[in-house]
């Protein structure tokens, strides 16, 4: 990357960084138990409802509970489950008219990041009723307060439930936007970890490393805050500890419980300290071959950091501490391929691959274009890289 170009990212990020303090960030009440919910409704007197879902939780009977709790209150519930893996404009829109045509009052997403995001777009419509979902995309579009909206993780990962994006993707182009505002950070999050109790393993995996990662680049980026390092260091020693006990036996409800607090916390970091070029990567991968979004971060996450070399070894060394793999006397490169190797053995102890199927060489440049349109200048990487240079992620990992 040349160099005037370099220096007007670490200006541009100078600026934001120095904007957090200003922002209106809030947390979100948290809940740890679902059926806690209807109560919390019932005192903003919100007597109806809609949910956003997916067929397969209904299936499964992972809302039952949810919902007894709140006809408990007397609250009049509306299901939307047709949200699908990548949520849609489409979707927001079928679960708009659902939420005017019932009289509904709050929305509550119920799902995996999809649902949460997809319920996001629903209250941004709700909002802004003559803007179109596209027209929302990038940041502080919004601006207007939106329904009360409660966001009910069922995966340890995405941190949806206290950020302020949301990603929908267009039906006709498949192509994935963001929609950044404050007013989307949800009012409520519930962090009961019965709800992630019977996710697959393969899902419990590569969310769990989603939000490793989320902890990751948020640590090591230079827009970090006292609260933001304090989150993402805790949130480390968390999944560190718990990921593999919550994968080995789905059981284990004080690992999932330790997983649901730990992606939260990251979750929290990176809505103030941004992800970085993995995130930047996987997004592509995600958009080009749908790659699920956790798999492509924990595949990518090693190259990544071993990439950005000596100018991150300080940072891994703080974080190889936080996951038990290094000590304060340990030289900050020995600590920080200690704590890369660490993220290896989890991927490799949950049968993550060490690479991807199906990219296409020909698709590189063009990919890693978009990564670095992404990325340049917004976030604020340990190590500025160009398009070109990013596209050594794609060949690392390829199979
Ligand atoms: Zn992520």
């Amino acid at each position: 990357m040349n160099t005037f170009y370099k220096i007007f990212c670490r200006a541009f990020q100078g600026a934001f960084k120095l904007a957090i303090p200003l922002l209106p960030y809030r947390d979100p009440l948290v809940l740890r138990r679902t059926r806690e919910l209807a109560g919390v409704l019932r005192e903003k007197g919100i007597d109806s409802v809609l949910v956003v879902t997916d067929k397969s939780l209904v299936a499964l009977g992972k809302l039952r509970p949810l919902c007894a709790a709140l006809k408990g209150e007397g609250i009049r519930i509306t299901v939307y489950d047709g949200t699908v893996p990548n949520p849609t404009v489409s979707n927001a829109e079928a679960a708009r008219r659902l939420y005017i045509a019932r009289g509904c009052k709050g929305i509550i997403g119920f799902g995996g990041g999809s649902s949460i995001d997809c319920a996001k777009a629903v209250g941004a419509r709700i909002a802004k009723p003559r803007q179109q979902i596209a027209k929302m995309r990038g940041i502080l579009k919004i601006h207007k307060r939106i329904p009360y909206l409660a966001a009910v993780p069922t995966t340890a990962g995405t941190g949806s439930e206290v950020t302020l994006a949301t990603v929908i993707t267009d039906d006709a182009t498949h192509r994935k936007f963001p929609i950044n505002d404050f007013p989307l950070i949800p009012r409520c999050a519930v962090l009961d970890a019965e709800n992630t109790r019977t996710l697959p393993k393969s899902l419990t995996a590569t969310t769990g490393m989603d939000a490793m990662t989320h902890a990751v680049e948020a640590y090591i980026g230079r827009s970090t805050t006292r609260s933001t390092r304090s989150d993402a260091t805790r949130a480390v020693e968390l999944i560190s500890s718990n990921l593999g006990r919550a994968y080995d036996n789905g059981d284990d409800m004080a690992a999932r419980e330790a997983m649901m607090e730990g992606s939260f916390l990251a979750g929290r970091a990176f809505s103030k300290s941004y992800v970085g070029y993995c995130h930047a990567v996987a997004h592509t991968l995600g958009g080009e071959y749908n790659v699920p979004h956790g798999l492509a971060n924990a595949v990518l996450l090693p190259y990544v950091l071993r990439a950005y070399g000596s100018s991150a070894h300080k940072k891994l060394k703080a974080l190889a501490i936080a996951a038990g793999v290094a000590e304060e006397n340990t030289e900050p490169s020995v600590a920080a391929e200690a704590f890369i190797s660490r993220l290896e053995q989890m991927n490799a102890g949950m049968e993550i691959p060490k690479k991807l199927g199906g990219i296409r060489r020909e698709d590189i440049p063009r990919l890693a274009r978009f990564a670095a349109k992404e990325a340049n200048p917004l976030y604020p990487v340990p190590k500025l890289m160009s398009a070109r240079e990013l596209e050594r992620f794609y060949y690392d990992v390829m199979e």
